[in-house]
């Protein structure tokens, strides 16, 4: 089969050769500058004129996602392609995969992208879910099981952050955060007693083989995450478990490259999932400075057919966001954060994305922190976030 040939042909990809990622935004950069680092050339696919991956690329092809003319100049120069982001076509990923190696496949991003399909496929993998009804019309509003009150409401498409999801009490509640949605397909989710949130990243060879990291415990504020910390503190029982889960679904959609799916810790030990990112995930970037092969590195490795690597943490480490937030001052007023203070915190590395402009929200960058020991590296994570004036959380 000729994409069976574009898959497999020529493994491993020595360096010097050309890898590609569809997006320019911080997860291509950081990927591009993980392959870099290994010897391999990057060539970005993005729209825009500049963008933290492309200005970072060995090559800025600019143009849209569904460019067929960009793509398959993409596939003719690349021996593998990548995605950043779960939103881009799956056509374009299908047509990339008929020339050259594309991982993971478009059928496999097509799964994340929609949360109704997500929830089945997690299902089917073995893999508890909340209890949930798929709401393609308001009227399956009217038929869905009471006890997914209270709820919420979340559209099956383009969910980020916490947008496009609404906490609904009732029946009646739903049907107007509904409307508000624009009537689009949503899934309906009881709300769940969490006690805390996981994620845990998986890596999946194109020979199949996997690794996993150990699980991230994350907190979020005004529903962006804020802070993941792996730190031992997530009881081993759970932390098997939600590894042995991630690592179910990998297998069950024959999945190549790097997949992070959230778990939800529930009060009563239950670990169910939440979702999944068929791409390196912001609370996997802990990886980068707390293992010796980051997630990113790790994408590179899987599209160039090398072995995986090591993904045990060398030391407990955290992961701090840092949000356009801390470009203003309490009277709006511009300032640059105070990062020599931060970096006079032992154990603190800095990763910025090159973003020129700072929007409340918006992901400027992130600090990894590093200490000997859980009590030291929780020290430091409040020194760093004292330095930045930022509330405690978690
Ligand atoms: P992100 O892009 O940050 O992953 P998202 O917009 O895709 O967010 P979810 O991850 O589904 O949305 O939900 C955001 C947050 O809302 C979760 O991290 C969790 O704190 C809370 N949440 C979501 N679903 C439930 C639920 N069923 N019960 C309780 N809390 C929930
Ligand atoms: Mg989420």
């Amino acid at each position: 089969m000729a994409s069976e040939t574009a898959q497999s042909s020529g493994l491993p990809t020595a360096p010097g050769a050309w890898l590609g990622v569809l997006g320019g935004g911080q997860l291509g950069r950081m990927f591009c500058q993980a392959a870099q680092a290994l010897g391999y050339r990057v060539a970005v696919l993005d729209p825009a004129e500049s963008s933290p991956a492309g200005m970072v690329a060995d090559r800025h092809v600019r143009a849209a996602y569904d460019d067929p003319q960009a793509l398959d100049l993409l596939a003719g120069l690349c021996a593998a392609v990548t995605t950043e982001f779960e939103n881009v076509p799956a056509d374009s990923l299908r047509r990339l995969a008929a020339h050259c190696r594309t991982a993971p496949s478009g059928d496999a991003v097509a799964v994340a992208q929609d949360r109704i399909a997500e929830k089945a496929y997690l299902q089917a993998s073995g893999v508890p879910v909340a209890a949930h009804a798929a709401i393609r019309q308001a009227a399956d509003l009217d038929a869905c099981d009471a006890a997914l009150f209270p709820g919420i409401l979340k559209t099956a498409r383009l969910g980020y952050d916490g947008k496009g999801q609404v906490r609904v009490a009732s029946r009646k509640q739903a049907v107007q955060a509904h409307a508000q949605l624009g009537g689009v397909a949503c899934v309906l989710e009881a709300l769940q007693p969490l006690d805390y949130e996981i994620s845990v990243v998986v890596v999946r060879g194109l020979d199949g083989r996997t690794v996993s990291y150990p699980p991230s415990r994350n907190a979020h504020q005004d529903g962006i995450l804020a802070l993941s910390v792996v730190d031992g503190s997530v009881p081993a029982g759970v932390a098997d478990q939600a590894r042995r889960h991630a690592l179910r679904v990998a297998d069950h959609l024959d999945y190549h490259g790097v997949l992070c799916v959230e778990f939800f810790v529930l009060r009563d030990g239950g670990v169910i999932a939440n979702e999944m990112a068929p791409r390196p995930h912001n609370s996997g970037h802990y990886t980068q400075d707390g293992c010796l092969v980051s997630q990113f590195e790790q994408q590179a490795r899987v599209m160039a057919g090398l072995p995986l690597g090591l993904t045990e943490t060398l030391c407990p480490t955290a992961m701090l966001n840092v949000l356009g937030d801390l470009w203003f001052d309490a009277q709006g007023g511009q300032r640059e954060p105070n990062w020599a203070g931060v970096l006079a915190v032992p154990g603190t590395r800095l990763h910025l994305y090159a973003k020129t402009q700072a929007r409340p929200g918006r992901k400027m960058g992130h600090i990894n922190v590093v200490g000997a020991t859980a009590p030291e590296l929780l020290k430091r994570v409040a020194r760093v976030r004292a330095v930045l004036g930022l509330p405690h959380v978690g």
